[in-house]
């Protein structure tokens, strides 16, 4: 069975930035996702598809093909009093609503006094990906998955 859309896809993989650091991996619990429901980056949705079971590979992802070009716009100088009592630190990171209604992780870039850094970007945002995958299973998708755009996973595991 090779990857194409309406499969169920389960991976393992390691992600490093350029400078070869792990950003992330799946460790122990292996990662699946919906084919061809845009339920991951473009690059990598692209990489896998036509691959089959068992195979590894690796691949090398530009920004574009990821979470985008740091956009220094999206950084936003806020007054400290909008987070109320909540203790404010730098890295800190939480949703908000974006003007178009989708929820967008927001970053805690700085902290002035009563002056805050928020940071809209994408924390990969102008980050180069390479992936190191295994592609440990394909499935069918059911007609509920196909209904809902993504995978009905049970606890840990990718199986139906
Ligand atoms: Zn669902």
């Amino acid at each position: 069975m090779s990857i194409q859309a309406q499969k169920v896809v389960t991976i393992n993989y390691t992600l490093k930035n350029d400078a070869g650091e792990t950003i992330d991996a799946s460790n122990d619990n292996s990662f699946c996702y919906l084919h061809g429901a845009n339920n991951i980056i473009p690059g990598l949705e692209d990489a896998l598809a036509g691959k089959t079971s068992n195979e590894k590979f690796s691949i090398v992802i530009p920004p574009e093909d990821a979470y985008g070009e740091y956009n220094p716009a999206i950084q936003q100088v806020v007054d400290k009093s909008m987070f109320g009592d909540e203790q404010v630190e730098v890295g800190m990171q939480f949703h908000a609503q974006a003007d178009d209604g989708n929820l967008i992780m927001i970053t805690i870039a700085e902290v002035n006094g009563d002056q805050v850094t928020i940071d809209g970007n994408h924390p990969l945002a102008g980050v180069t990906l390479h992936y190191d995958i295994h592609v440990v299973d394909i499935r069918d998708a059911t007609s509920e998955e196909l209904e809902h755009g993504h995978v009905h996973s049970h606890g840990h595991s990718c199986e139906h």
